[in-house]
C-alpha cells in the first residue's frame, strides 16, 4: 500500500461526514433518536480542528488520540464505539502498514467494536458495514472495489432488523430503513479510498 498521507485522510473524512450529517440525522430520525448526524459531525469537526497535530504524529499514535478524541465528541452510543475503532486501529497497526498488517488491525478493531458493543454482524450496525470491509481488505480488493463493498454493505442493512442500540426498540419495525452507523462507515470508507487512490 501506498504511504497515506494522514492529514488528507483526516480533512476528507471530517468533510464527507460534516457534508452528509442531514442524511444521517434522516437515518436515525427514521429508527432511532435523529442526533447521528449531529453526533458525527461535531466529533469529525473537532478530528479536523487538530488535523496537522494528528497528522505529526506516527500512525498508531495519531489513531489513539483520534480515537479518543471522538470519545470525548461524538456521544451516543456510536461515540465510543467509532472512538474504540480509531483506538484498537492505532494499537494494533504499525507505522507503514503494508496491506496484511492493515487486514489483521482491521480484524483487531472490528473484534474491539463488537466487544464495547456486544455486538457483531447481522445485527443491523455499524458492524455490518466494517465486517465485509474487513473481508474485502484482507482478499486484497482495490480501493474502488471496496468503497463499492462498503456501499452495498450499508444498503443491505435496509432489510434488516435492528437487534442492537435504540433501533431495537422498534423491532420489526426498523426494518425497511439504512442504520446510520452502517452509512456512516461507508461514507468514512469511501473517503478514505477516494483520498489513497487519488495519491
Ligand atoms: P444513539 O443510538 O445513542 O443515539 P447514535 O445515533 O450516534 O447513538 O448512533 C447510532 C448507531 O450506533 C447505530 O446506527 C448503530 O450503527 C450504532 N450502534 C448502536 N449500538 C450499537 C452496538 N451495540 N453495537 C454496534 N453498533 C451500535
Ligand atoms: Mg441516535
Amino acid at each position: 500500500m501506498d504511504k497515506v498521507d494522514l492529514r488528507a485522510l483526516i480533512i476528507a473524512t471530517a468533510d464527507t461526514i460534516v457534508a452528509h450529517a442531514e442524511e444521517l440525522t434522516a437515518l436515525d430520525q427514521a429508527i432511532g433518536d435523529g442526533d447521528h448526524g449531529l453526533n458525527m459531525k461535531r466529533g469529525f469537526e473537532a478530528v479536523r480542528t487538530e488535523a496537522d497535530a494528528f497528522a505529526a504524529k506516527p500512525l498508531p499514535e495519531a489513531l489513539k488520540a483520534i480515537g479518543t478524541k471522538l470519545v470525548m465528541t461524538v456521544g451516543g452510543a456510536s461515540g465510543p464505539l467509532f472512538g474504540t475503532l480509531f483506538m484498537a486501529l492505532g494499537k494494533e497497526i504499525s507505522a507503514e502498514p503494508d496491506r496484511a498488517n492493515l487486514a489483521a488491525a482491521f480484524g483487531k478493531a472490528i473484534e474491539a467494536v463488537a466487544a464495547r458493543g456486544k455486538s457483531q454482524a447481522g445485527q443491523k450496525t455499524m458492524l455490518d458495514v466494517l465486517q465485509p470491509v474487513h473481508e474485502a481488505l484482507f482478499q486484497g480488493k482495490t480501493a474502488a472495489e471496496i468503497t463499492d463493498v462498503a456501499g452495498r454493505a450499508a444498503d443491505a442493512t435496509v432489510p434488516m432488523k435492528a437487534l442492537r442500540g435504540r433501533a431495537s426498540f422498534l423491532g420489526d419495525r426498523s426494518i425497511g430503513h439504512m442504520d446510520p452507523g452502517a452509512r456512516s462507515v461507508a461514507l468514512l470508507m469511501r473517503a478514505v479510498a477516494e483520498t489513497i487512490e487519488g495519491h
